[in-house]
Protein backbone atom coordinates (compact mmCIF):
# COMPACT_ATOMS: atom_id res chain seq x y z
CA UNK A 1 0.00 0.00 0.00
CA UNK A 2 1.43 3.64 -0.61
CA UNK A 3 1.86 6.18 1.53
CA UNK A 4 -1.26 7.66 0.38
CA UNK A 5 -3.52 4.97 1.23
CA UNK A 6 -6.94 6.10 1.73
CA UNK A 7 -8.56 5.15 5.17
CA UNK A 8 -12.21 5.32 6.29
CA UNK A 9 -12.72 5.77 10.22
CA UNK A 10 -16.52 4.81 11.02
CA UNK A 11 -18.04 6.30 13.91
CA UNK A 12 -16.77 10.60 14.96
CA UNK A 13 -16.85 9.53 19.27
CA UNK A 14 -13.49 10.36 20.67
CA UNK A 15 -11.99 6.88 19.58
CA UNK A 16 -12.68 7.67 15.84
CA UNK A 17 -11.61 11.45 16.23
CA UNK A 18 -8.83 10.25 17.72
CA UNK A 19 -7.31 7.53 14.97
CA UNK A 20 -7.98 10.13 12.04
CA UNK A 21 -6.18 13.00 13.32
CA UNK A 22 -2.90 10.68 13.88
CA UNK A 23 -3.78 8.95 10.59
CA UNK A 24 -4.30 12.56 8.91
CA UNK A 25 -1.20 14.25 10.34
CA UNK A 26 0.59 11.24 9.09
CA UNK A 27 -0.50 12.35 5.43
CA UNK A 28 -3.05 9.44 5.26
CA UNK A 29 -6.36 10.56 2.97
CA UNK A 30 -8.46 9.77 5.84
CA UNK A 31 -12.62 9.82 5.56
CA UNK A 32 -14.40 10.17 8.75
CA UNK A 33 -18.23 8.42 8.42
CA UNK A 34 -20.56 9.02 11.14
CA UNK A 35 -24.30 8.81 11.23
CA UNK A 36 -24.10 11.29 14.26
CA UNK A 37 -21.72 13.10 15.99
CA UNK A 38 -20.76 10.88 19.09
CA UNK A 39 -20.26 10.78 22.44
CA UNK A 40 -18.54 13.86 23.04
CA UNK A 41 -20.91 16.24 23.46
CA UNK A 42 -22.78 14.36 26.26
CA UNK A 43 -19.46 13.97 27.71
CA UNK A 44 -17.84 15.86 30.44
CA UNK A 45 -14.86 17.26 28.59
CA UNK A 46 -12.61 15.33 30.66
CA UNK A 47 -10.64 12.41 30.28
CA UNK A 48 -11.07 9.52 32.68
CA UNK A 49 -8.53 6.79 32.65
CA UNK A 50 -9.07 4.83 35.73
CA UNK A 51 -11.37 6.22 38.57
CA UNK A 52 -12.65 2.99 39.67
CA UNK A 53 -10.97 -0.21 40.49
CA UNK A 54 -13.64 -1.34 42.04
CA UNK A 55 -12.61 1.34 44.50
CA UNK A 56 -11.41 5.28 43.84
CA UNK A 57 -7.96 4.90 42.03
CA UNK A 58 -5.61 7.85 43.66
CA UNK A 59 -2.90 7.16 40.78
CA UNK A 60 -3.62 5.42 37.38
CA UNK A 61 -0.15 4.99 36.81
CA UNK A 62 0.15 2.70 40.01
CA UNK A 63 -2.83 1.31 39.86
CA UNK A 64 -3.41 0.04 36.36
CA UNK A 65 -0.31 -2.80 35.85
CA UNK A 66 -2.70 -4.99 38.84
CA UNK A 67 -5.82 -3.62 37.24
CA UNK A 68 -5.17 -5.08 33.96
CA UNK A 69 -3.08 -8.26 35.15
CA UNK A 70 -6.68 -9.24 37.14
CA UNK A 71 -8.90 -8.47 34.35
CA UNK A 72 -8.20 -10.88 31.54
CA UNK A 73 -9.80 -9.77 28.31
CA UNK A 74 -9.73 -5.80 29.65
CA UNK A 75 -8.74 -3.88 26.80
CA UNK A 76 -5.96 -2.25 28.87
CA UNK A 77 -3.90 -5.70 28.82
CA UNK A 78 -3.12 -4.31 25.33
CA UNK A 79 -3.52 -0.41 25.62
CA UNK A 80 -1.70 -0.06 29.13
CA UNK A 81 1.83 0.23 27.37
CA UNK A 82 0.48 2.68 24.60
CA UNK A 83 -1.46 5.12 27.21
CA UNK A 84 1.28 7.45 28.60
CA UNK A 85 2.42 7.71 24.53
CA UNK A 86 -1.04 8.28 23.54
CA UNK A 87 -2.55 11.06 26.44
CA UNK A 88 0.89 12.85 25.52
CA UNK A 89 0.10 13.00 21.81
CA UNK A 90 -3.42 14.16 22.57
CA UNK A 91 -2.83 16.64 25.19
CA UNK A 92 0.01 18.23 22.26
CA UNK A 93 -2.74 18.11 19.73
CA UNK A 94 -5.60 19.86 21.34
CA UNK A 95 -3.54 22.77 23.45
CA UNK A 96 -6.46 25.18 23.13
CA UNK A 97 -7.74 22.43 26.20
CA UNK A 98 -5.05 23.89 28.52
CA UNK A 99 -4.71 20.06 30.04
CA UNK A 100 -3.92 19.46 33.76
CA UNK A 101 -3.18 16.51 35.35
CA UNK A 102 -1.59 13.09 34.19
CA UNK A 103 -1.48 9.42 35.42
CA UNK A 104 0.38 10.06 38.10
CA UNK A 105 -2.48 11.44 40.09
CA UNK A 106 -6.40 11.39 39.29
CA UNK A 107 -7.90 15.11 40.15
CA UNK A 108 -10.94 15.09 42.20
CA UNK A 109 -13.16 17.22 40.38
CA UNK A 110 -17.17 17.43 41.65
CA UNK A 111 -19.32 16.48 39.23
CA UNK A 112 -23.19 18.11 39.12
CA UNK A 113 -24.47 16.41 42.29
CA UNK A 114 -21.03 17.27 43.79
CA UNK A 115 -19.59 13.58 44.12
CA UNK A 116 -15.80 14.38 43.71
CA UNK A 117 -14.76 12.50 41.26
CA UNK A 118 -11.59 10.90 39.68
CA UNK A 119 -9.96 12.33 36.60
CA UNK A 120 -6.44 12.01 34.85
CA UNK A 121 -6.47 15.38 32.54
CA UNK A 122 -9.22 17.79 33.08
CA UNK A 123 -9.13 21.32 30.70
CA UNK A 124 -7.15 24.34 31.99
CA UNK A 125 -10.92 25.73 32.96
CA UNK A 126 -11.30 22.94 35.62
CA UNK A 127 -8.23 22.70 37.09
CA UNK A 128 -8.79 24.97 40.15
CA UNK A 129 -11.65 22.49 40.98
CA UNK A 130 -9.00 19.50 42.20
CA UNK A 131 -11.11 19.08 45.80
CA UNK A 132 -8.33 16.32 46.75
CA UNK A 133 -6.49 19.14 49.10
CA UNK A 134 -9.71 20.21 50.72
CA UNK A 135 -9.87 24.10 50.95
CA UNK A 136 -12.76 26.66 50.76
CA UNK A 137 -15.14 26.63 48.09
CA UNK A 138 -18.04 29.04 46.95
CA UNK A 139 -20.06 26.96 44.51
CA UNK A 140 -22.30 29.60 42.34
CA UNK A 141 -25.07 28.28 40.41
CA UNK A 142 -27.47 30.63 37.62
CA UNK A 143 -30.62 30.93 38.62
CA UNK A 144 -31.76 30.72 35.03
CA UNK A 145 -30.11 27.11 34.63
CA UNK A 146 -32.40 24.30 36.13
CA UNK A 147 -29.78 21.96 36.13
CA UNK A 148 -27.32 22.91 38.27
CA UNK A 149 -28.06 23.21 42.04
CA UNK A 150 -25.20 25.13 44.30
CA UNK A 151 -27.11 23.90 47.70
CA UNK A 152 -26.85 20.72 46.41
CA UNK A 153 -23.37 20.43 45.08
CA UNK A 154 -22.36 22.33 48.15
CA UNK A 155 -23.61 20.16 50.66
CA UNK A 156 -22.67 16.70 49.12
CA UNK A 157 -19.10 17.83 48.98
CA UNK A 158 -19.17 18.64 52.65
CA UNK A 159 -20.66 14.96 53.27
CA UNK A 160 -17.45 13.44 50.78
CA UNK A 161 -15.66 13.14 53.91
CA UNK A 162 -12.38 15.14 52.53
CA UNK A 163 -10.08 16.77 55.03
CA UNK A 164 -10.19 20.43 55.37
CA UNK A 165 -12.92 21.13 52.44
CA UNK A 166 -15.78 23.34 53.22
CA UNK A 167 -18.41 24.47 50.53
CA UNK A 168 -21.56 27.23 50.36
CA UNK A 169 -23.96 27.88 47.71
CA UNK A 170 -24.42 31.53 46.05
CA UNK A 171 -27.19 32.16 43.04
CA UNK A 172 -25.63 34.66 40.18
CA UNK A 173 -28.86 36.26 38.71
CA UNK A 174 -28.00 37.39 35.52
CA UNK A 175 -29.42 35.38 32.63
CA UNK A 176 -28.62 35.89 28.38
CA UNK A 177 -32.25 35.43 28.29
CA UNK A 178 -33.95 37.91 30.68
CA UNK A 179 -37.40 37.46 29.01
CA UNK A 180 -37.62 33.26 28.84
CA UNK A 181 -37.93 31.32 32.26
CA UNK A 182 -34.78 29.70 32.01
CA UNK A 183 -31.01 29.66 30.17
CA UNK A 184 -29.64 25.93 28.82
CA UNK A 185 -25.47 25.74 28.81
CA UNK A 186 -24.45 26.50 25.87
CA UNK A 187 -27.04 29.92 26.11
CA UNK A 188 -24.65 31.07 29.09
CA UNK A 189 -21.39 30.01 27.62
CA UNK A 190 -21.79 31.76 24.42
CA UNK A 191 -23.03 35.20 27.01
CA UNK A 192 -19.48 34.41 29.31
CA UNK A 193 -17.57 34.94 25.91
CA UNK A 194 -19.26 38.20 26.52
CA UNK A 195 -16.69 40.49 28.63
CA UNK A 196 -19.98 42.54 29.72
CA UNK A 197 -21.73 39.82 30.62
CA UNK A 198 -18.67 38.40 32.74
CA UNK A 199 -18.64 41.83 34.66
CA UNK A 200 -22.43 41.03 35.76
CA UNK A 201 -21.50 37.64 36.79
CA UNK A 202 -18.63 38.77 38.73
CA UNK A 203 -20.73 41.48 40.53
CA UNK A 204 -23.83 39.48 41.39
CA UNK A 205 -21.03 36.74 43.32
CA UNK A 206 -18.48 38.95 44.48
CA UNK A 207 -20.82 39.99 47.99
CA UNK A 208 -20.61 36.39 48.74
CA UNK A 209 -16.63 35.98 48.35
CA UNK A 210 -14.12 35.77 51.50
CA UNK A 211 -10.74 35.59 51.59
CA UNK A 212 -9.14 31.99 50.23
CA UNK A 213 -12.09 31.22 48.47
CA UNK A 214 -11.86 29.05 45.31
CA UNK A 215 -15.14 29.52 42.95
CA UNK A 216 -16.82 26.75 41.31
CA UNK A 217 -19.89 26.99 38.68
CA UNK A 218 -21.32 24.68 36.22
CA UNK A 219 -19.36 24.57 32.87
CA UNK A 220 -20.60 27.18 30.86
CA UNK A 221 -17.11 29.88 30.86
CA UNK A 222 -17.17 30.62 27.41
CA UNK A 223 -17.92 28.65 24.62
CA UNK A 224 -15.45 30.14 21.49
CA UNK A 225 -13.27 31.90 24.12
CA UNK A 226 -13.10 30.02 26.90
CA UNK A 227 -9.49 30.62 27.65
CA UNK A 228 -10.05 34.42 27.89
CA UNK A 229 -13.09 34.45 29.89
CA UNK A 230 -11.93 31.80 32.40
CA UNK A 231 -8.62 33.87 33.39
CA UNK A 232 -10.99 37.48 33.13
CA UNK A 233 -13.39 35.97 35.56
CA UNK A 234 -10.60 34.90 37.91
CA UNK A 235 -9.30 38.28 37.56
CA UNK A 236 -12.64 40.01 38.38
CA UNK A 237 -12.83 37.76 41.37
CA UNK A 238 -9.59 37.89 42.34
CA UNK A 239 -9.74 34.00 43.14
CA UNK A 240 -9.21 30.74 41.56
CA UNK A 241 -12.70 29.95 39.54
CA UNK A 242 -13.25 26.25 38.34
CA UNK A 243 -15.91 24.59 35.83
CA UNK A 244 -17.89 21.94 37.17
CA UNK A 245 -19.13 19.65 34.37
CA UNK A 246 -22.90 19.66 33.91
CA UNK A 247 -25.44 17.60 32.57
CA UNK A 248 -25.87 17.30 28.51
CA UNK A 249 -25.29 18.95 26.66
CA UNK A 250 -21.94 20.05 27.32
CA UNK A 251 -19.82 22.86 27.07
CA UNK A 252 -16.52 21.45 27.50
CA UNK A 253 -17.67 18.39 25.76
CA UNK A 254 -18.34 20.55 22.30
CA UNK A 255 -15.10 22.56 22.77
CA UNK A 256 -12.87 19.48 22.97
CA UNK A 257 -14.85 18.23 20.13
CA UNK A 258 -14.63 21.42 17.80
CA UNK A 259 -10.99 21.30 18.82
CA UNK A 260 -10.73 17.98 17.24
CA UNK A 261 -12.45 17.83 14.50
CA UNK A 262 -11.05 21.40 13.43
CA UNK A 263 -7.41 19.69 13.85
CA UNK A 264 -8.73 16.82 11.91
CA UNK A 265 -9.84 19.43 8.55
CA UNK A 266 -6.36 21.33 9.32
CA UNK A 267 -4.62 18.19 8.47
CA UNK A 268 -6.44 17.19 5.46
CA UNK A 269 -8.89 14.82 6.49
CA UNK A 270 -12.46 14.78 5.55
CA UNK A 271 -15.62 14.44 8.18
CA UNK A 272 -19.23 13.22 7.08
CA UNK A 273 -21.86 13.49 9.08
CA UNK A 274 -25.38 11.74 8.50
CA UNK A 275 -24.48 8.62 6.13
CA UNK A 276 -24.57 5.48 7.64
CA UNK A 277 -22.01 2.48 7.06
CA UNK A 278 -23.47 -0.44 6.27
CA UNK A 279 -21.29 -3.40 5.02
CA UNK A 280 -18.37 -3.90 3.09
CA UNK A 281 -16.26 -5.54 0.33
CA UNK A 282 -13.45 -7.72 0.68
CA UNK A 283 -11.15 -10.09 -1.54
CA UNK A 284 -7.94 -11.93 -0.43
CA UNK A 285 -8.87 -11.34 3.45
CA UNK A 286 -8.67 -7.62 3.23
CA UNK A 287 -11.49 -4.77 2.85
CA UNK A 288 -11.65 -3.26 -0.19
CA UNK A 289 -14.66 -0.97 -0.13
CA UNK A 290 -17.12 0.24 2.88
CA UNK A 291 -20.38 0.67 1.98
CA UNK A 292 -22.45 3.59 2.92
CA UNK A 293 -26.18 4.62 2.60
CA UNK A 294 -26.34 7.44 0.83
CA UNK A 295 -29.72 9.66 0.29
CA UNK A 296 -31.38 7.16 -2.53
CA UNK A 297 -28.57 4.21 -2.57
CA UNK A 298 -25.53 2.67 -1.47
CA UNK A 299 -22.58 3.45 -2.05
CA UNK A 300 -18.73 1.71 -2.08
CA UNK A 301 -16.11 4.00 -0.96
CA UNK A 302 -12.59 1.94 -1.73
CA UNK A 303 -9.83 1.70 1.23
CA UNK A 304 -6.91 0.71 1.78
CA UNK A 305 -7.89 0.73 5.47
CA UNK A 306 -10.62 1.23 7.83
CA UNK A 307 -11.20 1.97 11.77
CA UNK A 308 -14.33 0.95 12.98
CA UNK A 309 -15.49 3.10 15.77
CA UNK A 310 -18.98 3.00 15.89
CA UNK A 311 -19.20 2.78 19.82
CA UNK A 312 -21.59 0.33 21.99
CA UNK A 313 -25.28 -0.49 22.57
CA UNK A 314 -25.49 3.61 23.15
CA UNK A 315 -24.29 4.46 20.06
CA UNK A 316 -25.82 1.70 17.84
CA UNK A 317 -22.17 0.32 16.76
CA UNK A 318 -23.98 -3.18 19.29
CA UNK A 319 -27.71 -4.39 19.23
CA UNK A 320 -29.04 -6.64 21.39
CA UNK A 321 -32.08 -8.35 19.61
CA UNK A 322 -34.82 -10.06 21.92
CA UNK A 323 -33.51 -13.25 22.26
CA UNK A 324 -30.56 -11.59 24.26
CA UNK A 325 -28.12 -11.91 21.73
CA UNK A 326 -25.83 -9.50 20.41
CA UNK A 327 -24.16 -7.92 17.17
CA UNK A 328 -22.09 -6.03 15.60
CA UNK A 329 -24.39 -3.56 13.39
CA UNK A 330 -21.85 -2.54 10.56
CA UNK A 331 -19.88 -6.13 9.44
CA UNK A 332 -21.54 -8.55 11.41
CA UNK A 333 -17.97 -9.37 13.19
CA UNK A 334 -18.13 -11.73 15.93
CA UNK A 335 -19.25 -10.35 19.13
CA UNK A 336 -17.83 -11.52 22.76
CA UNK A 337 -20.86 -11.71 25.09
CA UNK A 338 -22.51 -13.47 27.86
CA UNK A 339 -24.52 -15.99 26.62
CA UNK A 340 -28.18 -14.81 26.35
CA UNK A 341 -29.84 -14.25 29.64
CA UNK A 342 -26.69 -14.29 31.70
CA UNK A 343 -25.38 -10.34 31.37
CA UNK A 344 -28.10 -8.40 33.05
CA UNK A 345 -28.13 -8.34 36.71
CA UNK A 346 -31.14 -7.38 38.29
CA UNK A 347 -30.09 -4.24 40.31
CA UNK A 348 -29.66 -1.25 38.60
CA UNK A 349 -26.08 -0.95 40.52
CA UNK A 350 -24.90 -4.71 40.32
CA UNK A 351 -22.25 -5.75 38.03
CA UNK A 352 -23.89 -5.60 34.51
CA UNK A 353 -21.57 -8.00 32.00
CA UNK A 354 -23.85 -7.54 29.33
CA UNK A 355 -22.25 -4.13 28.38
CA UNK A 356 -18.37 -5.57 28.56
CA UNK A 357 -19.79 -7.40 24.94
CA UNK A 358 -17.75 -6.22 21.88
CA UNK A 359 -15.08 -7.10 19.34
CA UNK A 360 -12.37 -9.20 20.78
CA UNK A 361 -8.94 -7.51 19.29
CA UNK A 362 -5.52 -8.25 18.67
CA UNK A 363 -2.32 -6.18 19.77
CA UNK A 364 -2.78 -3.81 16.63
CA UNK A 365 -6.89 -3.62 17.48
CA UNK A 366 -7.59 -5.95 14.50
CA UNK A 367 -11.39 -7.88 15.35
CA UNK A 368 -10.59 -11.61 15.91
CA UNK A 369 -12.57 -14.40 14.75
CA UNK A 370 -14.16 -17.25 15.94
CA UNK A 371 -10.67 -19.07 15.29
CA UNK A 372 -8.56 -15.99 17.24
CA UNK A 373 -6.80 -14.82 13.91
CA UNK A 374 -7.54 -10.97 12.63
CA UNK A 375 -10.99 -11.17 10.59
CA UNK A 376 -9.57 -8.68 8.01
CA UNK A 377 -5.42 -7.69 8.61
CA UNK A 378 -6.61 -4.11 7.39
CA UNK A 379 -9.85 -4.05 9.68
CA UNK A 380 -9.26 -1.86 13.23
CA UNK A 381 -12.08 -1.21 15.81
CA UNK A 382 -11.46 1.08 18.73
CA UNK A 383 -13.52 2.67 21.28
CA UNK A 384 -16.78 1.28 22.96
CA UNK A 385 -16.77 -1.19 20.18
CA UNK A 386 -14.25 -2.78 21.55
CA UNK A 387 -14.98 -5.68 24.46
CA UNK A 388 -13.57 -6.30 28.02
CA UNK A 389 -14.41 -3.17 29.50
CA UNK A 390 -17.09 -1.11 31.84
CA UNK A 391 -15.92 2.28 31.24
CA UNK A 392 -19.02 3.91 33.44
CA UNK A 393 -18.28 1.81 36.34
CA UNK A 394 -14.40 1.82 36.17
CA UNK A 395 -14.40 5.67 34.58
CA UNK A 396 -12.23 4.18 31.77
CA UNK A 397 -13.88 5.47 28.62
CA UNK A 398 -11.88 8.22 27.38
CA UNK A 399 -8.58 6.58 28.31
CA UNK A 400 -9.76 3.91 26.27
CA UNK A 401 -10.87 5.62 23.58
CA UNK A 402 -8.07 7.82 23.00
CA UNK A 403 -5.13 4.65 23.66
CA UNK A 404 -7.41 2.72 20.82
CA UNK A 405 -7.83 5.03 18.37
CA UNK A 406 -3.94 6.10 18.41
CA UNK A 407 -2.72 2.45 18.07
CA UNK A 408 -5.16 1.67 15.63
CA UNK A 409 -3.78 4.38 13.84
CA UNK A 410 -0.64 3.16 14.76
CA UNK A 411 -0.74 -0.27 13.08
CA UNK A 412 -2.43 1.38 10.01
CA UNK A 413 0.51 3.35 9.73
CA UNK A 414 2.91 0.57 10.53
CA UNK A 415 1.39 -1.18 7.52
CA UNK A 416 1.67 1.51 5.04
CA UNK A 417 5.22 2.90 5.70
C1 LIG B 1 -24.18 9.45 27.40
C2 LIG B 1 -22.86 8.80 27.66
C3 LIG B 1 -22.18 9.04 28.85
C4 LIG B 1 -20.96 8.42 29.14
N1 LIG B 1 -20.35 8.68 30.30
C5 LIG B 1 -19.16 8.10 30.58
C6 LIG B 1 -18.48 8.38 31.77
O1 LIG B 1 -18.97 9.14 32.59
N2 LIG B 1 -17.28 7.81 32.01
C7 LIG B 1 -16.70 6.97 31.09
O2 LIG B 1 -15.61 6.52 31.33
N3 LIG B 1 -17.34 6.65 29.95
C8 LIG B 1 -18.53 7.18 29.68
N4 LIG B 1 -19.17 6.90 28.52
C9 LIG B 1 -18.54 5.95 27.64
C10 LIG B 1 -18.10 6.60 26.36
O3 LIG B 1 -18.84 5.88 25.47
C11 LIG B 1 -16.60 6.53 26.07
O4 LIG B 1 -15.95 7.35 26.98
C12 LIG B 1 -16.20 7.04 24.69
O5 LIG B 1 -16.57 8.38 24.55
C13 LIG B 1 -16.72 6.22 23.60
O6 LIG B 1 -16.26 6.77 22.38
P1 LIG B 1 -16.42 5.99 21.03
O7 LIG B 1 -15.66 6.80 20.05
O8 LIG B 1 -16.07 4.57 21.18
O9 LIG B 1 -17.99 5.98 20.70
P2 LIG B 1 -19.11 7.10 20.59
O10 LIG B 1 -18.72 8.39 21.17
O11 LIG B 1 -20.34 6.44 21.09
O12 LIG B 1 -19.24 7.33 19.00
C14 LIG B 1 -19.71 6.36 18.12
C15 LIG B 1 -19.82 6.97 16.73
O13 LIG B 1 -20.15 5.98 15.79
C16 LIG B 1 -21.20 6.46 14.95
N5 LIG B 1 -21.88 5.31 14.36
C17 LIG B 1 -22.46 4.25 14.97
N6 LIG B 1 -22.90 3.37 14.04
C18 LIG B 1 -22.58 3.89 12.82
C19 LIG B 1 -22.75 3.45 11.48
N7 LIG B 1 -23.34 2.30 11.17
N8 LIG B 1 -22.28 4.24 10.47
C20 LIG B 1 -21.66 5.42 10.74
N9 LIG B 1 -21.48 5.87 11.99
C21 LIG B 1 -21.92 5.12 13.01
C22 LIG B 1 -22.02 7.32 15.88
O14 LIG B 1 -22.88 8.20 15.16
C23 LIG B 1 -20.89 8.04 16.59
O15 LIG B 1 -20.41 9.11 15.81
C24 LIG B 1 -20.39 7.52 28.21
C25 LIG B 1 -21.09 7.28 26.99
C26 LIG B 1 -22.29 7.91 26.72
C27 LIG B 1 -23.00 7.62 25.41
Amino acid sequence: MSAAGRVMVVGAGLAGLVAALRLARAGRRVTVMSRGVGGLPLSSGTVEVLGYAPGRVASPAQALPAFAAASPGHPYGILGPVLAEALGWFSAETPGMGWAGGLERNVLLPTALGVPRPRALVPATMAAGDVAGGGSLLIAGFRAMRDFHPALVAANLERAGIDGLSARPAWVVQTPRPDAADAGATNLARAMDDPAFRRAVAGDLAPHLRPGDRVGMPAIIGMERAGEAHADLEALLGAPVFEIPTVPPSVPGLRLHAALTAAIRGAGGRLVTGPEAVGAEWADGRITGVVVREPGRDRVHPVDACVLATGGFAAGGLELDSHGVVSETVLGLPVHAPPPGEGLSPGYLDPQPLLAAGLRVDARMRPLGADGAPVHVNLHAAGDLVAGALPWREASGEGLSIAGGYAAAGAILEATR
